[in-house]
């Protein structure tokens, strides 16, 4: 395992400081600070991870948008990238096992593999739920749709840089105050925008919101999708048409990434709206346009919820969608 000792230690005393040049020294040691190459793995935890890094660091995604990221496999030339990265950051809680695998088999030595979601919450606060049973063991793995988890991230991966890449700690750290100061505007701007919805249930297809509801009051009446990521059986899809009745909710939402004719059939016949452009790890826009972020993504569902419910999302549509360093990410499609 310490096959690359020599490079790593070469790696960490680049980033630390310009080393001094003696006659005779090799022409590595003469190189300046280099960038250190940061891999992540689904879209908004990359774009909170350049909120943080800006463009003091290579920062490479490798999900790409619009897949299933809890069934992705990557392909083996990932394996390239997972062999020269410095750190990657995964959410964890098992939900890219076999992208954590290939960064065990090639991560080099000194290298970093830092699961945000296992050190944002205690396993006591795990939630299991329809889409995720605790039978199979995988808890609910979607921290970063809720703000006041988010923000653990990005704090997380300051501090990690930080220790990383000191020369530049200040500038993570202040990212991170800024980036911190852009959550709690979206926070407030969450809180005022749902008081104005009458009946604060959710009934969604894809299960990424369990966190968010439990933090912002609203409750998760039913997500659909079973945990194999197949449809639900005729007598799932009657239970919940009887239960869409009984709530009296007057949308249900699908997800932009699971299109389901299912949940679509469902609400025909429980007679509500069914919206279906939810997303949780796919960002609105492309890549360079502002909402092409984790907060934009936060805007865009939340906006989405609050209206299709009948509330007044003002307050979200109002805040500024902004990154707090430039985002120079590189987003694969
Ligand atoms: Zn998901």
């Amino acid at each position: 395992m310490h096959r690359f000792v020599a490079t790593a230690a070469f790696a960490v005393a680049a980033a630390v400081v310009p080393v001094t040049v003696t006659g005779g020294a090799s022409a590595e040691t003469t190189e300046p600070t280099a960038r250190l190459l940061v891999a992540t793995t689904v879209a908004p935890i990359t774009s909170i991870v350049a909120n943080i890094v800006g463009d003091r660091a290579d920062v490479r995604g490798i999900v790409p948008e619009g897949t299933n990221s809890h069934t992705f496999e990557p392909r083996p030339s990932v394996a390239e990238l997972l062999s020269e990265a410095d750190v990657v950051y995964l959410n964890g809680l098992m939900l890219e096992e076999p992208t954590r695998q290939l960064a065990e088999e090639h991560l080099r030595d000194g290298a970093g593999l830092v699961e945000l979601g296992d050190r944002t919450i205690t396993e006591d606060e795990y939630i299991f739920d329809f889409s995720f049973p605790e039978r199979d063991g995988k808890p609910n793995p979607h921290l970063w749709t809720d703000p006041l988890l988010a923000v653990r991230y990005a704090e997380i991966v300051a501090a990690d840089m930080a220790e990383r890449d000191p020369a530049n700690a200040d500038y993570y750290a202040a990212n991170y105050d800024a980036f911190a100061d852009v959550i709690d505007e979206l926070d407030a701007a969450m809180r005022e925008a749902f008081a104005t919805v009458p009946v604060r249930k959710l009934i969604t297809y894809h299960d990424a919101y369990a966190y968010f509801a439990a933090d912002y009051d609203w409750e998760i009446v039913g997500a659909i999708q079973v945990s194999d990521f197949e449809d639900p059986t005729p007598r799932e899809v009657a239970d919940l048409i009887e239960q869409i009745r009984a709530e009296q909710v007057p949308a249900i939402f699908g997800s932009e990434v699971f299109p389901s004719p299912v949940l679509e059939q469902i609400g025909e016949e429980a007679g509500v709206e069914y919206v279906d452009v939810l997303r949780d790890d796919d960002l609105p826009g492309e890549p360079g346009d502002a909402e092409h972020s984790w907060l934009g993504l936060m805007v865009f569902d939340y906006v989405t919820m609050t209206e299709a419910l009948g509330g007044d999302a003002g307050a979200l549509r109002a805040l500024d969608i902004r990154n707090v360093a430039p985002d120079e990410a590189d987003y694969p499609q």
